[in-house]
This record gives C-alpha cells, structure tokens and sequence, in this order.
C-alpha cells in the first residue's frame, strides 16, 4: 500500500529535507502547495483558475488551493504532502477528502528554530547556499565556490525569523489541534541530524 503521509513544522523545523527523503524512500510523489498550484494553474474552479490570481497578484483562495491539491492527490500513487494545510478549514478540508496514515509534527524549539533560520548565509555573486553551523564554508564570510561575500538575506534576519514563526504559530496550533483531536498525530523531536530525525520518522510510518 502506498504511505499517505502528513509532515508539519515549523520554517525551519526540516520539513523540506525531511519531505524529499521519505518520498525518495517510499517512492511517493512529494505535494506541496506551490508545486500544485503551479502544476494546475489552468484548471478551471467555480472562482477561476489559479492563474487568473497569481496574474493578478493576489493570494489563491482557500477554495481554489483545496481543489487543486485534491486533484494533486487523487492523481499521486502515495504521497508526502508538505505545506498544506495552513489554517483549520484547509485541516478539514483535507480530513474530508483522504484517509491519512500518518501525520507528523517535526518538534523543534522556537530558540533553536531562531539559530536555523537566522544562520543561513548566501554568496552575493554566485547564489551559493550556506549556514554558519551546517554548512560552513571553509573561511568565514568567503564563499567556497568563487570567493564572493556572503552575505545575510533580509527574509534570514532574526526579526523576519520571529515574524515568520509568530504567522506559523497562529495559523498551525488549531490545525495541530485537529489532528490530535482525531487520534492521528505523532509528534517527532526534530532536534538532531536529518539522517536521526528521518530514522524516527520512518519508525512512527512503518508501526
Ligand atoms: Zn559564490
């Protein structure tokens, strides 16, 4: 049977990285919203098509998003979904539609998510990701590919860190609450190596 797998965190918690190694491991389509939305763009919704929104500048409804990752989802043979649902009509919007066989919450202190977030580093001249404790480049401030600076993104600040995870708490906590209500969530400490977090995620999947 093919795994229907719910991931939430925090910005910063790992879901991302986590969401690519399960579905590399599982064989399942990794579905975020972004990736729906522009895979569908031209499909036609009582309120128009996601294009007709982003043309215009404009968020995408939550009606419009809940059909398009229906669609994503009724089209994937197993799937890890990642970004969705961001506020509780979406949580039971998503409840209504598929049987979800795991849905778990990557556990990572505010602080630490902070240090995550506000650590990244990126070269002025070539685009080079890096982060001051997880991928330091070999001298400090200097990027290993070119030797350009690098510099902190605004969006990496610690103010911008706080905004963003401030935007998460209010909208994530009632949908977390949805899904302990329902008996489905199982919450994973996230504060450890990808490759240990991902081995306790693959235990919650698999028992
Ligand atoms: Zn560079």
């Amino acid at each position: 049977m093919s795994h229907r797998i719910l991931l939430l965190g925090a910005p910063g918690a790992g879901k991302g990285t986590q969401s690519a190694k399960l579905a590399d491991e599982y064989g399942v389509e990794h579905v975020t919203t972004g990736d729906a939305l522009r895979a569908n763009k031209e499909m036609e919704t009582e309120y128009g098509t996601p294009k007709s929104f982003m043309d215009a500048g404009e968020l995408v409804p939550d009606p419009v998003v809940n059909e398009i990752v229906e669609a994503a989802l009724s089209d994937a043979d197993g799937f890890v979904l990642d970004g969705y649902p961001r506020n509780l009509d979406q949580a039971e919007y998503l409840s209504e539609i598929t049987d979800l066989d795991a849905v778990i919450l990557l556990d990572v202190d505010e602080e630490v998510l902070v240090d995550r977030l506000t650590g990244r580093r990126v070269c002025d001249d070539c685009g080079a990701n890096y982060h001051v404790d997880f991928h330091p480049p070999e001298e400090p401030g200097v990027c290993d590919d070119c030797g350009g600076e690098l510099i902190q993104r605004e969006d990496d600040t610690e103010e911008t860190a706080r905004e963003r995870l401030e935007v998460f708490y209010d909208n994530t906590e009632p949908v977390v609450d949805h899904f302990r209500d329902e008996g489905v969530l199982v919450e994973v400490d996230g504060e450890a190596t990808p490759d240990e977090v991902f081995d306790r995620i693959r235990d919650v999947v698999e028992n």
